[in-house]
């Protein structure tokens, strides 16, 4: 076995898992689930049925990652964010597996602590959203949003800093200003 879990860990049947991945204390993998390599799964984590993880992927404590839910390459979810899989929930009127709508987080993407990203959505590359957002919409690659429910206030490099107006970037000087198109919202 080249993945670490913990023993306190429960991976079901038919999981996959990627070399030196670490899943940590009171986290529940259910069957089905594929998790690439390099990955970090903290404390309390739940990984749904079926759910597709990329590599690189670091979950932090408490997070649920839904059925219906994937992410791709280096996403990052931050401590208690929240996936959901159900608009209109109902107790008495279940969706069943079909029912679910599906959420997408793409590659480098990250998600700040203690955000909810409504289901049926897809989180472009390298989108940063902030802690506490309310993610209700798209999400276009390399956005930063804010608040409830969230807005795009800018937009941030690969490397996680924010871009001057002129799309470049004050950490590592890429200007993004050739991959612009559509990215005049702002
Ligand atoms: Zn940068």
């Amino acid at each position: 076995m080249k993945y670490f879990v913990h023993e306190s860990s429960y991976i079901d049947e038919g999981v996959k898992i990627g070399d030196g991945t670490k899943i940590w204390h009171f986290t529940h993998v259910l069957g089905g689930a594929s998790i690439g390599a390099n990955c970090s799964l903290g404390q309390n984590v739940s990984i749904g049925n079926n759910v597709i993880i990329g590599n690189g992927v670091k979950i932090q404590n408490n997070v649920s990652v839904y059925e219906g839910v994937e992410l791709e390459d280096y996403v990052f979810c931050g401590p208690s964010m929240v996936f959901t899989n159900d608009l209109t929930p109902r107790s008495k009127y279940p969706k069943g597996q079909e029912g679910y709508l599906r959420t997408k987080v793409k590659e480098g993407a990250s998600i700040g602590a203690n955000a909810t990203i409504v289901c049926g959505h897809t989180i472009g590359r390298w989108a940063m959203i902030a802690s506490g957002a309310v993610v209700t919409k798209d999400v276009p690659d390399h956005a930063l949003m804010v608040g409830v429910p969230a807005q795009q206030i800018g937009w941030v490099c690969e490397c996680g800093k924010t871009l001057s107006k002129a799309y470049t970037c004050p950490e590592c000087g890429i200007t993004y200003g050739q991959l612009a198109g559509g990215w005049d919202g702002i």
